[in-house]
């Protein structure tokens, strides 16, 4: 029995990349940890503006608008996914549910559809602490590999033949950790897989809008039309700031009521202002000068971590696959037997933080210990010279012992 005294609280594991984030502070490391963006890359003037512009209406702060978020930003947001061929035609802002975040959605949807010895399929690796949302509902896992075009189909159809599975968690572009990116035409063969076996899809997209090449892939959901076979799971994150905890999760019209009482159950209500604040800061901002700079600036730096691991990471036996997106190089190191035990050493010896990959894989026991995440999001160019030779020399040091 849990000291909190519920069985919930035994079901949540401590969170490997949060450790791993704290760790590198302590020590004062450089990291490639952290799965956020740079901090320079936030609007922070124009949040500013806004969010005094939000005040200037105080009725903002003294009443609990709907449950679901307000109008206008559900609104904005349905056109905004339109305009982007995201959404099906007869889908608008009342299909649009406003969260704290994407990890906010995850926990709606586990609290809505997951019950004690549920099966979740996932991706392997996958996100942990999505892992963790599900876990506390007491979801059960079972999982199918990626390679770069996301899922594998047999390998899918052998897990469903064999498993009732009640829902798929994705995530579509620019995976975390791998960075793959599921192509149209494996969504267009997993929605069948979806009809025949009878399971949701969740598809979790932060990284969508931050691609440095190639075009977009069509989404699920998109594809889906009004099957009610998707729920997307969207946010401000990665693009605006992780800070203002604004996400959004498009359902389909037969539950968005009872997702609401959901959302009413737990939290009445998201801060309206700050809803208030992000719809005029979209309003405003030149999306697409600004998720333009994004690209420039991510890409460089993805290029530059690149070019550094050429030094002396790559030398020591690291291979990866270079992403198109995202924020992450998904690295292995195929001499590697115990990527946990080298990522404390890479901190305490070298200073240099990354997260050991083996943390993604829903089950430990089969996990591939001989791999690393890297974030190249918050190391600038200068910074990546460095980082990419004290890896190096990390792995150069760890192999001796
Ligand atoms: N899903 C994935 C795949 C993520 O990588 C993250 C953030 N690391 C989240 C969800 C949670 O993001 P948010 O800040 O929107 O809760």
């Amino acid at each position: 029995m849990s000291l909190l005294g519920k069985r919930v609280t035994e079901r949540i594991k401590p969170s490997v990349i949060t450790e791993m984030m704290i760790l590198v502070k302590k020590h004062k490391a450089i990291s490639l940890t952290a799965g956020e963006p740079s901090s320079e890359m936030y609007p922070v003037d124009l949040l500013r503006e806004t969010i005094e512009r939000a005040l200037r209406d105080p009725g903002i702060l003294s009443y609990y608008p709907l449950s679901t978020g307000i109008t206008e930003l559900r609104e904005w947001i349905a056109e905004w996914m339109k305009e982007d061929g995201l959404l099906p035609q007869s889908y608008g802002g009342e299909n649009v549910i406003m969260t704290n975040g994407s990890q906010d959605g995850l926990n709606l949807v586990s609290e809505a559809f997951i019950e004690p010895g549920d099966t979740v399929l996932v991706e392997n690796p996958t996100y942990p602490e999505a892992l963790l949302a599900f876990s506390k509902e007491g979801a059960r896992f079972v999982s199918v590999p990626v390679d770069k075009d996301g899922p594998i189909i047999e390998e899918m159809e052998r897990v469903l033949s064999q498993n009732k599975v009640k829902l798929f968690y994705t995530i579509v572009n620019f995976q975390n950790p791998s960075g793959c990116v599921t192509t149209e035409e494996r969504k267009k063969r997993i929605l069948e897989l979806a009809s025949r076996y009878g399971f949701l899809i969740i598809e979790d997209d932060p990284y969508r809008y931050l691609r440095y090449e190639g075009k977009h892939e069509g989404s699920y959901i998109g594809l889906a039309q009004d099957e009610d076979r998707v729920i997307y799971l969207g946010s401000f994150s990665k693009i605006i700031a992780p800070g203002i905890r604004c996400g959004y999760m498009i359902v389909p019209s037969k539950i968005t009521s009872q997702m609401g009482e959901l959302v009413l159950a737990t939290k009445l209500s998201l801060p309206a202002f700050l809803q208030r604040a992000t719809w005029e800061l979209l309003r405003n901002i030149d999306m697409k000068a600004h998720l333009a700079k994004l690209a420039d600036t991510y890409r460089t730096r993805r290029d530059a971590l690149h070019r550094f691991l050429q030094g002396k990471a790559v030398p020591q036996g690291m291979t990866y696959d270079l992403p198109k997106g995202g924020f992450f190089i998904w690295a292995r190191v195929p001499w590697l037997k115990d990527c946990f035990d080298f990522a404390k050493f890479a901190v305490l010896e070298e200073k240099v933080g990354v997260v050991p990959g083996a943390a993604f894989y829903p089950d430990v026991l089969t996990a591939d210990r001989s791999t690393l995440r890297l974030s190249f999001a918050k190391v600038p160019p200068e910074t990546a010279e460095e980082a990419g030779e004290r890896l190096g020399r990390a792995l150069a040091r760890y192999k001796e012992t």
